[in-house]
């Protein structure tokens, strides 16, 4: 392999929201041996911007399943609620730029103009979001803040997509991919509950850590066509990207928070596997290789 010009900052992004997993396991591995083998740094950030789903218990027990996996990262580890005023700039810089519009529509009314539209466009994350607020005037919107309704911020595909012209990237599982700035529709870039999202959140802290190569699942290789739009947009380093197979259950669906069973705690304590056992099994439940 190429010696790589630029030191490699690996990082691995849990959600507090449930137990690490198989699928975890497997991810924060390849993402720590790639720092290791070019003797850089591999980084771990708690993805906590949703407060209703984070639980304190879950920070300590992902560390504990870290430690006890020898994925050793530098302590504290940082914490995206800690981060908000960055994000809250890199939102404003996104409204001057006049690429992301606000949304004062309930799930009720999205659903309701989705059942009569015949052929509402779909992207990995379901059906796209049929604009119901796009191109609402200044004082409509003025109207709506004057009743005292928050809005969400929605990404304005179409228009943010023409800004930036003709984008890719490179994925080293995936090769070179065409970026569609419209796959996603026009999503949400800051919920209305807690003023920013994921996309922000990734993008800005991406960026903030220095990371070089971003390694997680594939089923977030869709994310990653938004996350390097918005990087140009805010004029932020491109990282490389590394969007691995899934880890399955025995019936090849992929793992989430629910397969109790394949939680790295019960693995350990259960099941009695060590570390290295743990990521052989995780190795053999691969959806393809
Ligand atoms: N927090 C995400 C997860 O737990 C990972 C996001 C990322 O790696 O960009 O699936």
């Amino acid at each position: 392999m190429a010696i790589p010009e630029v030191e490699v900052i690996t990082r691995f992004a849990p959600s507090p929201t449930g137990l690490l997993h198989l699928g975890h396991l497997y991810s924060a591995h390849l993402a720590h041996q790639l720092a290791l083998s070019t003797q850089g740094q591999f980084l771990v950030r708690f993805e906590d911007i949703d407060e209703t789903r984070t639980r304190d218990t879950f920070y300590q027990a992902i560390e504990e399943d870290l430690e006890w996996a020898g994925l050793h990262a530098p302590k504290p580890f940082l914490r995206q609620r800690d981060r908000l005023a960055a994000y809250d700039l890199a939102l404003d810089k996104l409204k001057e730029l006049g690429v992301i519009y606000p949304c004062f529509c309930t799930r009720r009314e999205i659903q309701n103009e989705l059942t009569q539209l015949a052929h509402a466009p779909h992207g990995s994350d379901g059906p796209h979001y049929p604009q119901i607020c796009h191109g609402m005037s200044d004082s409509q919107i003025n109207q709506k803040l004057a009743e005292g309704r928050t809005p969400s911020w929605r990404l304005d595909a179409r228009k943010a997509g023409a800004i930036v012209g003709a984008l890719s990237f490179h994925d080293h599982y995936h090769g070179k991919i065409t970026v569609q700035p419209e796959l996603l529709g026009d999503l949400i870039l800051a919920r209305k509950d807690i003023g920013t999202s994921y996309h922000i959140a990734v993008v800005v802290d991406d960026a903030y850590q220095g990371i070089s190569d971003v390694v997680r699942g594939r089923d977030l290789l869709d994310s990653t066509h938004i996350h390097r739009l918005l990087q140009v947009l805010l004029e932020l380093p491109e990282p490389r990207y590394h969007h691995h197979p899934l880890v399955t259950d025995d019936t090849g669906v992929r793992l989430a928070k629910r397969h109790a069973a394949r939680s790295l705690q019960s693995l350990r304590s259960k099941q009695g596997l060590t570390p290295q056992q743990a990521l052989e099994l995780a190795l053999r439940q691969q959806e393809y290789s």
